[in-house]
């Protein structure tokens, strides 16, 4: 950015800048010389100090003052009413106006009066003579003109032209503070000969804080000659305690040799400031300049000053009105988000949604939710890798709830903040509390802020020596401005900042009742995975892995069962325990994963030769067993022909026929597993031994 490498002498500035917010402008022991000041000790008997232009505005001699009696100074009367007003309180209320004769004319003279330490200051302004304004009139009329004003930028421009016309300046501007007191003209009104001023920028120490603090005590200041030489006091301490005067709240005090400087580099010769306070905070100033000596009436600065606060009341009612339409505008998103929890939408289907609405809203370019992982952009914002490192980062840097806002991440101390770059350097984070370990954020990012206005028409100046002194000027104070705010985004609004906090917990809501649909989905799809595996281990443990028919433990088990049955009911059944003829040989001579095939075959030949409730199981190795319920021992002799005769006849692709010998018993009262097994081994050796290829019956 080619105004970041504006060329000034950056030492000498800041050296200017340190003597000015140093400078103890409170106490400058001098006057300016439109008025004439006296102090007086606390009950306002004797004079204390005076100003040196007494004799100017008195007629007295400073000598004749010095240690003079009040009364003799101001008369019965009007010591009188600035004993009375003073009583209990600082400063008198509403200015008075005495008569007095100088060089034989009568003279009108403007009275304030206000305590400051031990001291009691008067200060006396003459009122001008010439053409007489109706003051509360011309000022009426303004106000009537104010309060018709229907934007912000309304009632400013509207204030600027209000003033100008009572005051006679040439150029009227407000000037608002930001948070670091950078100041920015927003209103306008000039003569048509001097170069606009609005839009432009000043770096807070245009305005030190000393000065800005005196706002607090007299709202408004007049310079009515940069270049007069100020009227000293004298003696220049207060006698009574060898103490500087406070001059805060007054008219009069002098003004500070280097502010002198920077109206000179400005063109201003005359000029006038008028605070604007806002509920909380010294918001901005109303400046008027003239490029000539302008004497203001104090009649004129009143006025100004009740234009100014009637303009800042409307002002604020405005930007309430305004703060609360947009609340009103997310309050209705809110209202349309609540939507998203009806339906169960995934935060980022919203984010998607609404992102657009939500960087109008915002003024933000960009926007990013990182949740569960998941990453979705929108805008102008850092890339997904640097969200996820700039999450981490705040996942520990970041306690708590709240959100987290900063207008440049890299003097907030992220690391990765360069690699961001300008385009997303200022950050608000809201951390989305979902749930005890899963935080979600949503992060909004501003560009750094940069508006281009250069000083229009002034002389290139650099800060410049005077009288051994480098002074600022209106070219130097916008570069430094370009300076204090290069690489900052624009503030975050406290309302911004509320609005934000509202959409995060809302968005916590809907990323919560999310989770909860998706874990139920999760949950239902894990139970029937489970189901399914449930049953695939049924099946495995009661299956043979070779075969598929039923294993061993599962073929015994339902023996026990139809005997525990044929216990208590004396259901009947039997057992075919048979063993295929020569196996070994079979493997010996075709090998054993032929023998395996035929295993396999022969389970699958039988299978369909069962009858319904026969069950067939392998016992072991190339024997298996068959549970026939209800079957008595002849018709599961014949049963077993059946099988045999199958196996007999089945193409099992071997040169000689498989075939099978069986033993076969029945269940008898008080039969045990074993008992039963033993038989019918016993006469499926009675088949091997009898040729094999047979079936024998166990009949006792
Ligand atoms: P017999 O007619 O007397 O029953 O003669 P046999 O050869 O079948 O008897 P033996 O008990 O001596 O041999 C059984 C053979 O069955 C031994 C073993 O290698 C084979 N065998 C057992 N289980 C399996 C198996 O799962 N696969 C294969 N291929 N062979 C098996
Ligand atoms: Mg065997
Ligand atoms: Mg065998």
């Amino acid at each position: 950015m080619a105004v970041k490498n504006f060329q000034h002498k950056t030492e000498d500035l800041r050296a200017a800048q340190e003597e000015c917010a140093r400078e103890p402008v409170h106490i400058p022991g001098a006057v300016q010389s439109f008025g004439v000041l006296l102090s007086f000790d606390a009950a306002i008997s004797r004079v204390w100090q005076v100003s040196a232009n007494v004799s100017q505005h008195l007629g007295l001699r400073v000598d004749d003052c010095l240690g003079a009696s009040a009364i003799d100074i101001f008369g019965k009367s009007l010591l009188g009413r600035i004993r009375r007003g003073l009583k209990g309180v600082d400063r008198l209320p509403g200015a008075l106006t005495v008569t007095r004769k100088l060089g034989g004319v009568s003279r009108k003279l403007h009275v304030v009066a206000y305590r400051s330490g031990e001291a009691v200051i008067v200060e006396l302004e003459p009122l001008g003579g010439g053409v007489r304004y109706r003051w509360l009139s011309l000022v009426n009329d303004w106000i009537s003109r104010l309060v018709e004003t229907g934007t912000e930028s309304e009632v400013m421009a509207m204030l600027c032209e209000a003033v100008r016309a009572i005051s006679g300046y040439n150029r009227a501007l407000i000037y608002a503070f930001d948070e670091n007191w950078n100041g920015k003209v927003v209103a306008e009104s000039r003569c048509e000969t001097l170069s606009p001023l609005l839009g432009q920028h000043f770096p807070a120490s245009d305005i030190p804080p000393q000065v800005r603090a005196m706002y607090g005590n007299n709202r408004v200041r007049v310079i009515a000659d940069a270049r007069a030489e100020p009227a000293r006091l004298v003696p220049a301490m207060n006698p009574a305690n060898g103490q500087p005067l406070d001059l805060s709240s007054g008219y009069l005090r002098a003004v500070s040799p280097i502010h002198c400087d920077y109206m000179q580099n400005m063109g201003v010769r005359s000029s006038l400031s008028v605070a604007i306070y806002s509920e909380t905070r010294l918001w901005g100033l109303v400046s008027c300049h003239s490029n000539e000596v302008l004497a203001l009436s104090p009649s004129a600065r009143d006025s100004v000053v009740t234009l100014v606060e009637v303009a800042s009341q409307r002002l604020f009612l405005l930007k309430a009105e305004a703060d609360a339409h947009y609340r009103y505008q997310i309050h209705d998103n809110r209202v349309e988000l609540a939507g998203g929890v009806q339906e169960r939408q995934a935060p980022s289907d919203l984010v998607r949604q609404h992102a657009e609405h939500w960087r109008e809203l915002f003024t933000v370019e960009g926007l990013a939710l990182a949740y569960l992982g998941e990453i979705t952009l929108s805008g102008t914002t850092p890339g997904e890798d640097q969200i996820r490192a700039l999450t981490n980062w705040l996942e520990n840097h970041v306690k708590g709830s709240e959100p987290w806002a900063t207008t440049s991440l890299a003097a907030s101390g992220y690391p990765g903040a360069e690699a961001i770059g300008e385009s997303c350097c200022g950050l608000l984070a809201m951390p989305l509390l979902i749930d005890m370990d899963a935080r979600g954020w949503l992060l909004l990012f501003r560009p750094e802020q940069f508006e281009m206005v250069p000083w229009a028409g002034k002389p290139d100046k650099v800060p410049e020596m005077r009288d051994g002194r480098t002074v600022l000027s209106p070219r130097t104070s916008f570069a430094t401005w370009v300076e204090e705010v290069s690489g900052k985004s624009q503030a975050w609004h406290p309302a911004e900042i509320n609005a934000a906090r509202d959409l995060g917990d809302d968005l916590a809501v809907i990323a919560a009742a999310h989770e909860i649909t998706r874990l139920n989905e999760y949950l239902r799809r894990e139970r029937e995975a489970l189901a399914q595996a449930n049953k695939h281990l049924e099946k495995v443990a009661n299956t043979d892995a070779l075969t598929g028919t039923l294993n061993r433990y599962r073929i015994e088990h339902l023996v026990q069962m139809s005997l525990a049955n044929a216990e208590r009911y004396g259901q009947p059944f039997s057992l075919l325990l048979f063993d295929l003829d020569h196996f070994k040989m079979i493997n010996d001579t075709y090998g054993h994963e032929v023998g395996d095939r035929i295993l396999k075959a022969l389970v699958g030949a039988l299978t369909e030769g069962l009858r319904e409730g026969d069950q067939l199981g392998r016992w072991g190795g190339e024997e298996f067993l068959v549970l026939a319920p209800n079957t008595v021992l002849s018709d599961a002799g014949i049963f077993a022909e059946r099988l045999r005769g199958m196996v007999l006849d089945a193409e099992f692709g071997l040169d000689e026929p498989v075939t099978i010998s069986i033993g076969v018993t029945e269940w008898r009262a008080g039969d045990t597993l074993k008992n039963l097994l033993v038989r019918a081994d016993r006469a499926m050796y009675q088949a091997k031994h009898s040729g094999r290829n047979r079936v024998h019956l166990d009949t006792h």
